[in-house]
């Protein structure tokens, strides 16, 4: 099945990566999944992950990695860590991962699994991502998963020169954009990729 989505839904919609491509064919996307939606782990849609959270559609998450244009040697940051699977696919093609987590019982499991899987190059971290993670900056790509109105500046600061940020941005429910940001010569530019439809970003007094 895993086999399947990677053709029909990933690279028959253009995505041609090979590490992207290779992370998604090895990763055991069914192993994110709560028990009682597992069937549908490789169908062509997000999935609820309990607390209101969804895992997202696989073509979204190969879709993102991809636009990061990452190489081995990088050090990503992930905002919104949920099933963990999008830290799985990042730590599969990068040198380390740090992911962010605002709701505990989702970082507990979610770090659980990626051990279990045997994940040695993933940080994950129980709290609000809005100030990512000053410690082990600056990073090569960072990668929102839920949707801020706006792009918190403390994640521009902490990337790093010559970076990538992926990013949705909008209000809630409607008319959130999929946004890159590349930083050049401290320079910020930003283009709008697709329209797309995320769970909002919400920080620790919204809780
Ligand atoms: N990347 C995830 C997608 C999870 S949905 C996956 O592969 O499954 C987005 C997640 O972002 C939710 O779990 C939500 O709780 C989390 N989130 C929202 N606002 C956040 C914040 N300020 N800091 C950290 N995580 C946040």
């Amino acid at each position: 099945m895993r086999a399947e989505m990677v053709r029909n839904q990933i690279e028959a919609r253009g995505i041609s990566n090979q590490m992207v491509i290779e992370a998604m064919k090895s990763v055991p996307r069914h192993f994110f999944v709560p028990e009682k939606h597992k069937a549908r782990s490789y169908h062509d849609c997000p999935l609820p992950i309990g607390y209101n959270q969804t895992i997202s559609q696989p073509y979204i998450v190969a879709y993102m990695t991809e636009k990061l244009d990452l190489n081995k040697r990088d050090k990503v940051l992930e905002i919104g860590t949920g099933s963990g699977y999008q830290a799985a696919i990042l730590a599969e093609i990068v040198d380390s991962v740090y992911t962010i987590e605002i709701v505990s019982a989702l970082a507990k499991v979610s770090a659980y699994k990626l051990k279990e899987l045997g994940y040695q190059n993933i940080r994950c971290k129980d709290g609000d991502g809005y100030n990512g993670w000053i410690e082990h900056a600056p990073f090569d790509a960072i990668i929102v998963t839920a949707a801020p109105s706006k792009i918190p500046q403390p994640l521009l600061d902490q990337l790093a020169e010559g970076g990538k940020l992926i990013v949705p941005v909008g209000p809630k429910g409607s008319s959130q954009y999929l946004k890159i940001i590349t930083k050049e010569n401290n320079k910020i530019k930003t283009r709008n990729l697709l329209a797309v439809r995320f769970v909002p970003f919400t920080r620790e007094f919204d809780q």
